[in-house]
């Protein structure tokens, strides 16, 4: 599996939309290409006294809008060719659901597994001092945020370290998203990414016509779904499915796969994982040794929401989901995508599919430039004046509210009021797009080719109008 080139699968993706696009070769090789690769190496000294060489990349894909935004990922198989195409799927997805940012990526070759709090927190501060030296961070030039291996404590250990480092930065603590909301986090991103696969999914699955290709009826209830890896992403995703109405037949982490075709209590298997540091011997479920096998069992949705390159040309023709929904960047390869596409299925693409976590990392950003939380000045204002409604309209009938109905009525609009109502308009707005682009091109381009023509043109026109391609 490592020897497939990831960027490549991205770029012959890219090529197969382009072909649908009119603009010039030079035009698509500079949208394509990825700007600027860092490689950086350091010593970290362990705590037994040791030291240890340590190999870390930030990639800036496409500088056609400032900042660039992605991720951070510690993982042990982490090299060049992942961060640059992780940058370049980020640079498209910002295009897709209209965040006004390029796409950049960062990795630190690790196993975290293998590190101590204390080591972790020393090899990210000098990953941060690393990046600030060759302005790879700060909140206009370039904003990284969670991915595969970190979260919330890593982005306030870097907002840390850069804040220690630019003292006279008035915005500093936009340098990163995705930090705990004591250090200027923004309610509801640690979920978000979940929560947009969630949105993304009822989309399709509302979408009657696509069902009834799928032979489906319409809606998430009643579905059954497998998802892979419990972490941020396919934790929240199974989450919201699970509270959508949709029945989690199977769920995999590295370690292996339970499946139980009546369904599994999520939050009980995860209780079950911490106790027993393993998900397997799950009671009531089958147990599987051999995680990747229970990507080929029966399901309607199958959410590969672990690392790239799951899906392949080796395993394919035994994949049964009707649905695919990529939660992970790239788990499904160039040519496992065209066999699948062949045989009907509908695969919701992760370009789109995860970008609620970049949505609400924008929304992160916005609330750190402004200083202040989303609905602080409104909500007090937007209730009393529902209360206000809501007290004439008792007054004329002579008739009370039931007092749950009049508080739901009046509430005002928190942060995360605001937060998830802005994920699930992007989501909705973003799927569209990529409906209508399918109807433009008489369905015959798929949901992922629909979404990279939806890029290229947004991020051509950017060039465009800079004048760069007259
Ligand atoms: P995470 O580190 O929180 O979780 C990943 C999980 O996958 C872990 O629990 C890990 O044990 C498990 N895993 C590893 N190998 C596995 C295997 N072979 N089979 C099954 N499970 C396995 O990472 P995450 O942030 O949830 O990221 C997952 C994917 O989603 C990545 O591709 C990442 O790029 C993408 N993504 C993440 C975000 C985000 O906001 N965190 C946003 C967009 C996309």
């Amino acid at each position: 599996m490592s020897t497939i080139k990831f960027f490549e699968q991205v770029n012959r993706n890219f090529d197969k939309a382009a072909a649908f696009t009119k603009y010039p070769k030079g035009l698509l090789d500079q949208i394509k290409i990825c700007n600027s690769v860092y490689h950086i190496t350091f010593p970290l000294k362990k705590d037994d006294g040791s030291i240890e060489t340590i190999h870390a990349w930030r990639a800036e894909h496409s500088h056609h809008k400032l900042p660039v935004k992605g991720g951070i990922r510690y993982s042990p198989n982490a090299n060049e060719d992942e961060v640059m195409a992780l940058a370049a799927l980020m640079t498209y997805k910002c295009a897709i659901v209209d965040v006004p940012f390029g796409g950049g990526k960062g990795a630190i070759r690790i196993e975290k597994r293998n590190y101590s709090e204390a080591e972790l927190e020393r090899l990210t501060r000098r990953y941060t001092y690393e990046l600030v030296k060759k302005n790879f961070i700060g909140p206009g030039v370039d904003v990284p945020a969670p991915d595969y291996g970190t979260g919330p404590r890593e982005m306030a250990w870097i907002a840390d370290t850069f804040n220690a480092i630019t003292p006279a930065e008035l915005n500093s603590s936009a340098c990163v998203t995705g930090k705990p909301i004591t250090q200027g986090g923004v309610r509801g991103r640690t979920e978000a990414t979940g929560r947009g696969v969630y949105f993304g999914i009822r989309e399709a699955c509302n979408d009657v016509e696509e069902m009834r290709k799928l032979g489906l009826t319409p809606g998430i209830d009643g579905k059954t779904a497998i998802v892979q890896g419990l972490g941020n992403v396919g934790y929240y995703a199974a989450k919201f499915l699970q509270a959508g109405g949709a029945t989690l037949v199977g769920l995999i982490e590295y370690e292996g796969a339970i499946y139980n075709p009546k369904g599994l209590d999520l939050d009980k298997v995860v209780q079950h994982r911490k106790e027993t540091k393993s998900i397997l011997n799950f009671p009531g479920a089958t147990s599987m040794a051999k995680n990747a096998e229970a990507l080929e069992l029966e399901c309607d949705i199958l959410v590969p929401a672990a690392l790239e390159n799951q899906i392949t040309a080796e395993n394919v023709s035994r994949i049964r989901a009707k649905i695919v929904a990529e939660g992970a960047n790239g788990p499904v390869t160039a040519d496992a995508n065209e066999f699948l596409l062949q045989r009907g299925a509908l695969i919701i693409p992760d370009m789109y599919l995860n970008a609620g976590g970049v949505t609400v990392s924008y929304f992160e950003w916005l609330k750190n430039l402004s200083h202040v939380r989303f609905g602080r000045m409104g909500k007090r204002f937007e209730e009393s004046m529902n209360k206000r409604m809501l007290q004439a309209v008792e007054e004329l009938t002579g008739k009370k509210f039931p007092q749950n109905i009049f508080d739901q009525i009046a509430h005002g609009a928190d942060e995360e009021d605001l937060v998830n109502s802005g994920l699930e308009e992007t989501m909705i707005s973003a799927y569209n797009q990529m409906n209508e682009i399918r109807k433009q091109h008489g369905g015959k381009v798929d949901l992922r080719t629909a979404a990279f023509i939806n890029a290229i043109d947004k991020v051509a026109r950017s060039y465009m109008e800079l004048g760069i391609f007259p």
